[in-house]
């Protein structure tokens, strides 16, 4: 299994911190983050072709600790 951990901001998240855009150069940003998610989708797709099972964790999921660990242990046990 391949697991990720990705940054909100930098992999665009669907959740509040990931929102976030920067005041300046907003289309700067826009782009760069639009790039690494489909740069993620790629990287994902190739690596689900070699047959890995590929995992996302964010890192507004890794507050809640417990959650996580119920969360992981549940992939392993897939
Ligand atoms: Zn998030």
């Amino acid at each position: 299994m391949a697991l990720f951990v990705n940054g909100c901001f930098w992999h665009g998240h669907d959740c509040q911190r990931g929102a976030r855009i920067p005041k300046n150069n907003v289309e700067y940003w826009t782009k760069k983050i639009e790039r690494n998610r489909a740069r993620d989708k790629e990287t994902l797709i190739s690596l689900q072709k070699l047959g890995w099972r590929v995992h996302v964790v964010w890192e507004c999921e890794l507050k809640d600790h417990e959650r996580l660990q119920a969360d992981i242990q549940a992939l392993m046990e897939e």
